[in-house]
């Protein structure tokens, strides 16, 4: 490619692929891979550790301005691509427990919280050669992203995707009950008032519903290629 974008922002739904998608673009273009998403798990896990009542706002915001998360990426033999850590303890086995999927969506409503997360993201960004995905990357958090992508699926196939994960680390769950979840997720984070999730209107909408992963990194890959070619 020519001139590769600076930052990549892939946007999406819950359980939309963002995640295998950008660590397959990371792979292949030699960039730094962030998923927001584990930010907000970490200020969830570190609030329900703590005991913390989730609807005190003020406390669970004094928390996320205090705490110290990283997000590196792993050993090459380790079970995680990438590991988590809180004041320096790995949580990254605990982030996608039921209780941080059921919660996260409160706790990151708060513009407390999210104002932390953002500044941490954009100092992050500040190194360049940048996959950032999440919820608000393009609108928000680097809405001078030269890419951004923004990737959805059916509430059926994300929800297949996900009870198809939650089997894999070994918990039990319906495909109903993920359905309800994902729905629930999708109306919290599309309907608060700070940074609720929504397309840019510079982003390119990838429907996933019916594409393997490979099918969709070739067709992000052609995304990247062609802003790639506008920017040179
Ligand atoms: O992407 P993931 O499902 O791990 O994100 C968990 C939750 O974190 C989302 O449902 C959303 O509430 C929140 N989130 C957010 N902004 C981001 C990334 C995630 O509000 N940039």
């Amino acid at each position: 490619m020519s001139h590769l974008p600076h930052a990549i922002a892939i946007d999406g739904p819950a359980a939309s692929g963002k995640s295998a998608l950008a660590e397959l673009l990371a792979a292949r273009l030699n960039y730094f891979y962030l998923d927001t998403g584990l930010m907000y798990r970490a200020v969830t896990h570190a609030a329900l550790a703590r005991g913390m009542a989730l609807q005190d706002e003020a406390a669970v915001t004094r928390l996320a301005e205090t705490i110290q998360i990283n997000v590196l990426p792993g050993a090459a033999n380790a079970a995680r691509n990438y590991v988590t850590t809180v004041d320096g303890r790995d949580v990254s086995a605990e982030l996608h427990r039921p209780e941080v999927d059921r919660n996260v969506s409160a706790v990151s409503a708060y513009a407390g919280v999210r104002r932390a997360m953002t500044a941490q993201q954009q100092r992050i960004a500040e190194r360049g050669n940048i996959i950032m995905a999440g919820r608000d990357i393009g609108t928000v958090v680097l809405p001078n992203a030269e890419c951004k992508i923004f990737l959805t699926a059916s509430v059926e196939a994300r929800a297949r995707r996900r009870l198809a994960d939650r089997r894999a680390r070994g918990q039990s769950a319906t495909l109903e009950q993920m359905r309800a979840e994902i729905e629930q997720r999708d109306a919290l984070d599309s309907s608060r008032s700070v940074a609720p999730l929504r397309v840019a209107e510079d982003a390119i909408v990838l429907d996933n519903s019916a594409m393997t992963l490979k099918e969709t990194l070739t067709r992000a890959l052609e995304i990247i290629q062609a802003r790639a070619q506008a920017f040179a």
